[in-house]
């Protein structure tokens, strides 16, 4: 199945803004809600596409992904779309809080925020795969209370204002609305005798440095996901993920075509003419490239398993080398005076030399 232009899907144009795109999608996400179309194959593809849509667009890095590279990038950054409602609805629930007045689901409660590093790596990084040691400053549970924010031999107690949900709900008109609990900031939990050293939050910044395997053959804007070490949850839920964001700088020598690297390499006329044997010079290496008698300038020759290799994978892609023929801008006394004999030979008229000699 062919995937739909995203921005089609939503109906907006390429330079819309976030608050255009946002709202198109409400519309979409309105008219083909299940709620509203029980049992209804179309809609609900309409409905899971317009969530996919929105979430490419509405986040900044994958939508330059998706600009570049199109669906076929964000498969490199890991992105799936959503496998149901569960996923979209706890993805989007607060959009369809503001228009159906209650969360159809919604994340774990008190899960850790994610976090979020960019790494810049070389074009020979991707290469060869690294590792890297990446800084992250992150919340952590506090060593002293080990996150429940209690002082020793206390507990948190559930909210009594909410009983613990975490959400209390008022009616206004047809609708209930879910609000988060003013007494106990939605956790649910409220501590009597806080903790000293985190004053009852339960968490403490702490400075930590991840050692970062990068496998070989890595793209542009792919992630690593760091399961669980994003920032922690509070009272026992599971801490956020850590996403590595990968960015391949361009190599002023290679250009890369998926798993194949481009490379130019400049040989001088004799060397086309009369063929050659010539040096190479790969990403991590340098390999003999047989110039064939008779070479045009800029042709094409490829060079089996030079290029990238391919992630998670034994192949290699290859290394095309276009062949430049040079024309030379100095010539000795010598070369210049072959150079016209050769010219007289084939009977082509070149320009004179000497002070009188150009017409
Ligand atoms: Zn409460
Ligand atoms: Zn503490």
């Amino acid at each position: 199945m062919t995937k739909r232009d995203y921005y089609e899907i939503l109906g907006v144009k390429k330079d819309s803004t976030k608050e255009e795109i946002k709202k198109a999608y409400r519309q979409a996400a309105l008219k083909y809600h299940p709620d509203k179309n029980p049992g209804d194959k179309e809609a609900e593809e309409k409905f899971k596409e317009a969530a996919e849509a929105y979430e490419v667009l509405q986040d900044d890095q994958k939508r330059s992904v998706y600009d570049r590279f199109g669906h076929e990038g964000l498969k490199g950054t890991g992105f799936q779309g959503f496998a149901g409602f569960e996923d979209i609805f706890s993805s989007f629930g607060d959009i369809f809080e503001d228009f159906f007045g209650h969360r159809s689901a919604r994340r774990e409660r008190g899960r850790g925020s994610d976090l979020r590093y960019d790494l810049t790596i070389e074009l020979k990084e991707a290469a060869t795969g690294l590792e890297k040691v990446v800084p992250v400053e992150k919340y952590e549970h506090c060593p002293e209370c080990g996150g429940n924010g209690c002082e020793k031999g206390y507990q948190p107690e559930t909210c009594a204002a909410c009983g613990g949900h975490g959400q209390v709900r008022r009616q206004q008109g047809f609708f209930a609305i879910s609000m988060p609990c003013g007494a106990c900031g939605g956790s649910g939990k409220t501590i009597k005798k806080p903790c000293k050293r985190c004053k009852g939050t339960g968490r403490e910044l702490k400075k930590k440095e991840l050692k970062v395997k990068i496998p070989a053959g890595v793209e542009s804007g792919s992630h690593l996901r760091l399961v669980g070490e994003g920032e922690p949850g509070s009272a026992g839920a599971s801490a956020g993920d850590l996403y590595i964001l990968i960015y391949v700088k361009d190599d002023p020598d290679f250009e890369r075509h998926g798993d194949d690297l481009v490379t130019k390499l400049r040989v001088n006329f004799p060397q086309a003419a009369l063929g050659a044997k010539v040096e190479v010079p790969t990403l991590l290496g340098k390999v003999e490239l047989d110039v064939p008698r008779g070479t045009q300038s800029h042709t094409l020759f490829r060079i089996k398993r030079e290029g990238m290799p391919t992630l998670h994978g034994k192949g290699r892609g290859d290394l095309i080398v276009q062949v430049v023929v040079d024309v030379p801008k100095k010539l000795s006394k010598e070369q210049e005076k072959l150079l016209r004999e050769y010219a007289e030979a084939g009977g082509e008229p070149v320009k004179k030399s000497g002070i009188f000699g150009s017409r």
